[in-house]
């Protein structure tokens, strides 16, 4: 069946088993099911006077760590033309939801950052609608559903040479310190260094999405 032909795709059936001709279902019902969730998802924010290229810059910048609150990682992060992105950008910032200012160690990068009228509008998130949803069947869907969807857009992802983007605490960069080098640091325990600029990463950073991210194979 190919695969533009999804109007057999959802069934009421049970997905079990890997046979040939269920594994051929189960595929093309995963495509109609992204597909669909992907428009529901795009039409429920174009909320409170803005659209999801605009929701998705806000969320991508109260998110990204100090390496990747540029509009070249974040036009990377979007999947979208710098023109597109500095469109985008130019929309938050006439509307005070976002600043832009110079790195302090290098002058001639932008550090794009959240105003508070920024922060309180993603407090308004219409994501949180499918947030809450998906809370409601979190233990329906379990770890290996997780686990499923993020090797899928891994290896599209790698198919399409799309940065992948991701946190130090599962980058394949990232050193854990050793106590010794925590008391040369007078560092805290949690941090770490990137091995990509060999600087420290704090506790607090770990957990946030870097351009530079890179799985281990
Ligand atoms: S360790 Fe990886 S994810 Fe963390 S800052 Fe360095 S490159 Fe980015």
């Amino acid at each position: 069946m190919p695969i533009t032909d999804l109007s057999h795709a959802v069934t009421d059936g049970p997905v079990s088993g890997t046979v040939p001709g269920e594994k051929n279902a189960i595929a093309q019902r995963v495509i109609v099911l992204l597909d669909r969730l992907g428009r529901l998802t795009r039409e429920l924010q174009f909320a409170d006077g803005l659209n999801p290229a605009q929701w998705e810059a806000l969320r991508f910048l109260a998110q990204a760590n100090r390496y990747s609150r540029s509009p070249t990682a974040l036009a990377d992060y979007l999947g979208a033309t710098k023109g597109t992105v500095s469109q985008t950008l130019i929309a938050l910032e006439s509307k005070g939801l976002i600043t832009r200012c110079k790195k302090t160690e290098d002058r001639r990068q932008v550090d794009l950052c959240l105003t508070e009228a920024g922060q309180a509008m993603l407090a308004k998130d219409p994501m949180q609608t499918l947030e809450q949803a998906t809370l409601e069947i979190a233990d329906e869907l379990g770890a290996e559903m997780v686990k499923g969807l993020s090797r899928l857009l891994h290896d599209l992802q790698t198919r399409n040479q799309i940065n992948e983007f991701g946190v130090c605490q599962d980058c394949s960069l990232f050193c854990v310190n050793s106590q010794a080098a925590l008391v040369d640091m007078n560092a805290k325990v949690g941090v770490g260094t990137c091995g990509n600029t060999g600087e420290t990463v704090d506790a607090a950073e770990k957990t946030k999405i870097c351009v530079n991210y890179k799985t281990a194979n």
